[in-house]
């Protein structure tokens, strides 16, 4: 009895998502034009209609004529409700507001070194992006919230956070003191392979993995439309793969992990090591002749590819997305060196299934936060 009742509470939600994902794919559509699409009888369908628009999700949005013939359609729509994300990153703060259909309405970014060090200014930005967008209007279900980081999703705990030290702290809490609708946070790599899921170059596919290059190396991987995480959350940890066999000390207190090497932090590192020059970040480093970084970029590349062919032997992934800082200022060196170093390193039949791209997505990461609301919209289980 009871798992009759679990099956019919099941098979309710996966209707339900049906019909919510048929409308968001297809809208404006007609009541008759949902019931073709997700196989319902009408009886059904007028009867979870019924329950969207008491919701207050769902509105008629009119009636269209089709074919000069016959009684006109009813069509259905979304409210024009907004959820919002917001990114926490090394030296900013960004937020959208994003309807139900993925279209952002309104962003707003601060940018601000003392973000990184001082947990006062990072809440204080974060609060200030916050405030500033639900000036432009209401938010709808919850907030969605990235950071660049090790994070406990579930309890909303920043672990770890190299290059943000202010975010490490019950994050949920500290934001619960000002954001008043539910936050869901989640760590950056994921967000991002949440967001090339939604809206991105992994819309179409069932399985890839979206590598983040910037401050640390993480990858976010999707099997079967749903993120992969482990039992403790944490998998994707791919920085920490070890890619040199006694090789240089890293953070994590292990040595030759593909973090120690192929960082940005360590990018900038070794240019500084070898030209005795003085760069302070990344976009100083772009502005020198290629004649001088390619070798030091290519050599990263390859230790990254390196890793990223593990991931295609473990997972037989068909498409692998480079995302993050690195890659929208280095792309160019960084995608084919990283695609020689996985040729290098995985089997033919895992490597010949896979394609290696860069994210052509612009501000990935907050759009994918909001996507964190989105996903407990629109989707069955935990994504
Ligand atoms: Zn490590």
């Amino acid at each position: 009895m009871k798992d009759r009742l679990r099956n019919h509470a099941l098979i309710k939600r996966i209707n339900r998502a049906h019909i919510l994902n048929t409308i968001r794919l297809d809208s404006p559509i007609a009541r008759a034009q949902v019931a073709d699409k997700t196989g319902l009888d009408r009886k059904s369908l007028t009867n979870f209609v019924n329950e969207f628009i008491a919701e207050g999700l769902v509105e008629e949005t009119g009636t269209a004529q089709q074919g000069g013939m016959g009684r006109p359609f009813t069509m259905l729509g979304f409210k024009k409700h907004l959820v919002m994300g917001l990114e926490i990153a090394s030296g900013s703060v960004g937020g959208v507001m994003m309807d139900l259909y993925g279209k952002v309405h309104f962003s707003h970014r601060i940018k601000d070194e003392g973000i990184n060090t001082s947990s006062a200014e990072m809440l204080n930005a974060v609060k200030g992006v916050y405030r500033r967008l639900k000036s432009c209007g209401e938010v709808y279900q919850g907030v969605g919230v990235s950071v660049q980081g090790v994070v406990d999703h579930e309890k909303g705990i920043v672990l770890e956070a190299c290059n943000i030290p202010s975010a490490v702290m019950d994050l949920k809490s500290a934001l619960g003191k000002f954001i008043v609708e539910p936050v869901h946070i989640e760590t950056s790599s994921m967000v991002g392979a949440l967001a090339e899921k939604w809206f991105g170059m992994g819309r179409l596919s069932e399985d890839f993995i979206y590598v983040e290059l910037g401050g640390g190396i993480g990858a976010g991987i999707v099997s079967r439309r749903r993120l992969f995480r482990g039992t403790g959350m944490h998998a994707g940890e791919l920085g920490h793969t070890v890619v040199e066999r006694n090789g240089v000390l890293c953070r994590c207190g292990s040595r030759g992990c593909l973090e120690a090497y192929a960082s940005e932090g360590k990018i900038l590192e070794e240019f500084r090591r070898t030209y005795s020059m003085r760069i302070g970040s990344i976009e100083e480093l772009a502005e020198l002749p290629r004649s001088k970084t390619g070798k030091i970029l290519k050599d990263a590349g390859t230790k990254i590819g390196w890793g990223v062919g593990n991931l295609i032997n473990l997972f037989n992934p068909n498409l692998i997305v480079l995302g993050g800082r690195m890659i929208d200022v280095f792309g160019d060196v960084l995608v084919p060196a990283v695609s020689r170093g996985a040729s290098a390193s995985s089997i033919k039949v895992c490597m010949r299934d896979v394609s290696i791209v860069a994210s052509e997505m612009s501000d990935p990461i907050v759009r994918g936060a909001a996507a964190l609301v989105l996903s407990r919209i629109f989707e069955v289980e935990d994504f």
